[in-house]
């Protein structure tokens, strides 16, 4: 793998992004809060997109008027729950792979200056669940996960400093590009000076992610390449 100033950074989201959406994984979220904690606080309202599993934990439970204190313990147990009942979702939700994501990775994976790695919302276990379920653990070297993260905006830099570790050398912001469906995902890239492709497979518009500032907005990733994707790098100042 090439080091240093020519090494670039693509970070994928999960939802959305690569694989649909599936109502149903929400409801499993829901149910394994009722079971731990006896109540899903405001889920029916509660918009998910872009949001860490912890913060929608935290965020859920305490508009229910649970103490921090109280989720903090309980959190091993949602997880464990949540993830007991996520393979039987996974393999019965009709969630799937989206459109042209297979071809850009295998185009990205053969680029030797590419690193591939993840900035998700997903605890680290059900993100591992999700892409083992699809075959597409083996493109993703590095990541940052939601695990202990109650903002998804601290994810960029750690999925960075793991990278470099890595290939042991620095990469720079403007070689990194954050591709995520939400316009979270593009304030993350904004906000660490990064590029972005918003993907309108997930619950936001072409129309909110240009005006969230994503660098490049495609319907779905069949209508990216990797060529395409990597010019971003090449246009922010270093
Ligand atoms: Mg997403």
């Amino acid at each position: 793998m090439a080091v240093g100033r020519s090494t670039k950074l693509v970070l994928f989201d999960i939802d959305g992004t690569l694989l649909s959406i599936a109502e149903r994984e929400l409801n499993v979220f829901g149910l394994a809060l009722e079971r731990v904690f006896g109540t899903a606080g405001s889920i029916e309202a509660y918009s998910f997109a872009g949001k860490t599993d912890h913060q929608i934990a935290f965020e859920l439970l305490s508009g229910a008027g649970r103490a921090a204190s109280q989720i903090e313990l309980g959190l091993p147990d949602l997880k464990d729950c949540y993830l007991e009942m996520l393979d039987e979702m996974l393999d019965t939700s009709g969630m799937a792979v989206l459109p042209g994501v297979i071809e850009l990775l295998d185009q990205l994976a053969k680029d030797s200056s590419v690193v591939l790695g993840l900035q998700t919302g997903n605890w680290e276990a059900a993100a591992e669940k999700k892409l083992a379920r699809f075959g597409l653990a083996r493109y993703f070297v590095v990541g940052a996960f939601g695990d202990g993260q109650l903002d998804r905006n601290t994810l960029p830099p750690l999925a960075r400093d793991r990278a470099e570790q890595r290939v042991g050398g620095r990469i720079s912001s403007s070689h990194t590009v954050i591709v995520g469906d939400t316009a979270l995902d593009i304030a993350c890239a904004r906000t660490w000076h990064m590029a972005s492709v918003g993907v309108a497979t997930g619950s936001t518009s072409q129309l909110e992610l240009r005006s969230a500032g994503a660098d490049l907005v495609v319907p779905t990733l069949a209508d990216l390449d990797a060529g395409r994707l990597l010019g971003l790098t090449s246009r922010k100042p270093s």
